[in-house]
């Protein structure tokens, strides 16, 4: 197993009193991105105040009395939002992953989630968007992050996935009355149950709804590209989660199920993995975003090649990881709109920010990509108002990096300083904080993302 040791002591601190809300703190950044797609501003000072961005001022500009947060060594950019992660749970490679779903109790996945959310929020991640879950046991970890009884990004949730009997988001594979279809759990056939699901989810905690339209790599016994939900009963979850006032994300991989998706008015196509032009085109006409997930194509395709995959689900994996990263090269040269989503759980947490390196390597330009996970991903999530960028008024989500992220995109993976609602999360630098407490460990894991 490789082991990832920080050389830099990880100084953690959560909601401490140095950043209570009524301090003015200012924050000096050597260069701001600020997320809208705007070039970077050197020398600025950030004024925070009451959990938001109360100002954006000049170095040179007379400040008053505040805590001073010196990041003039570093690039500050907003926290970054990663519309697609699976944060309860093992993740694929853990332990006895394949048999979790007759193992593992809710409560461990929920606790286990605790672990995924520090990681992720220590990376730099500051909102997620977590698109399935069982059990419930993302609601906890939401509601337990917001009252801050443990750390980590908020969260919007939308519990079970939506799927068909026997389709990609139903566990299969098992005998009868292990895993009956259950619109409890997410499973539902025709548009009176799917209505009847989407209330469900609602009823105990779902932010949005997420939905199985295709097939998929990690399910046993369907087709990867197969279309598994008819555009009928998409076309009523996207009305009956409207009504609700929740927005639908569709997991799709084979073109024709990803159209169905569009045409029943989705709001975001996750993978994409098979498209065409007219798909594209169509994306465009409706506004429908893609969350790409490179990492997950990378990860599944090592996954195969190292053995943790194996039989048709390594088969899928395969055939579908070039296929993948010929669309996005497409979806990139279109046009259409992309949100940064990285499905992190099919991979071990806190690796997200890679994700920013696999779409430059396949045709974003950086700046494009730092938008993705910005204003692009505040926008899908509807939280645009908020979040995703650095201007008076947002909330102070507020990360810094080590090096320039446009001329070496990996530095998204050097956080240093990661704030949350004006609250210090993370400071591995001395001036950024005095923090109470040491000791982070890195996730370790031989089934990383490549
Ligand atoms: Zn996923």
């Amino acid at each position: 197993m490789r082991r990832l040791v920080s050389l830099t002591v990880t100084l953690l601190a959560l909601c401490v009193s140095v950043a209570t809300g009524q301090e003015r703190i200012a924050i000096r950044a050597g260069t701001m991105i600020d997320g809208t797609g705007a070039a970077p501003r050197p020398d600025v000072v950030i004024v925070v105040e009451g959990g938001r961005i109360a100002d954006i001022v000049d170095a040179s500009a007379e400040l008053g009395a505040a805590r001073v947060v010196d990041l003039r060594d570093f690039t500050v950019l907003p926290g970054l939002i990663d519309s697609h992660v699976h944060l309860t749970g093992r993740y694929i490679g853990e332990g006895n992953w394949q048999d979790a779903a007759v193992r593992d109790l809710p409560q461990e996945d929920a606790i286990r989630g605790v672990r995924n959310a520090r990681l992720t929020l220590e990376a730099g991640f500051t909102t997620v968007r977590n698109v399935g879950a069982r059990d419930f046991s993302d609601v906890a970890l939401r509601d337990m992050i917001e009252q801050e009884v443990v750390p980590g990004p908020r969260i919007l949730v939308a519990a079970h996935a939506l799927g068909i009997t026997g389709g990609h988001c139903d566990v299969n594979g098992y005998v009868p009355g292990t895993f009956e279809p259950a619109i409890s759990r997410g499973i539902a056939d025709g548009v009176d149950q799917v209505r009847a699901a989407v209330r469900y989810q609602i009823k105990y905690g779902a932010d949005l709804i997420k939905t199985c339209a295709t097939g998929g790599v990690l399910s046993e016994g369907d087709a990867v590209g197969v279309q598994q939900y008819s555009e009928a009963e998409l076309s009523v979850m996207v009305e009956e989660a409207a009504k609700l006032e929740r927005k639908v994300a569709a997991h799709a991989h084979g073109t024709e199920g990803i159209k169905a998706a569009v045409r029943a008015g989705v709001a975001s196509i996750e993978h994409g993995s098979i498209l065409d032009r007219e798909a594209l085109e169509l994306m465009k006409e409706r506004g429908t975003y893609l969350v790409p997930t490179l990492m997950a194509g990378y990860a599944v395709e090592r996954q195969a090649q190292n053995g943790v995959l194996t039989g048709l689900r390594a088969e899928k994996a395969l055939y579908i990881a070039p296929i993948m990263r010929r669309s996005f090269r497409l979806a990139v040269e279109s046009g259409v709109r992309i949100a940064f989503g990285t499905d992190a759980g099919v991979f071990p947490h806190g690796t997200n920010a890679k994700e920013f390196a696999l779409m430059v390597e396949n045709g974003m330009e950086p700046l494009a990509a730092v938008v993705s996970a910005t204003a692009g991903a505040a926008d899908l999530l509807g939280l645009a108002d908020d979040l995703g960028t650095l201007q008076p008024g947002r909330r102070a989500d507020i990360i810094a990096v080590r090096g320039d992220p446009l001329a070496d995109i990996e530095a998204l993976s050097r956080v240093v300083f990661v704030m949350k609602d004006g609250e210090l999360a993370v400071a591995k630098i001395e001036s950024a904080g005095s923090p109470r407490t040491s000791s982070s460990q890195s996730q370790t894991g031989s089934d990383g993302w490549r």
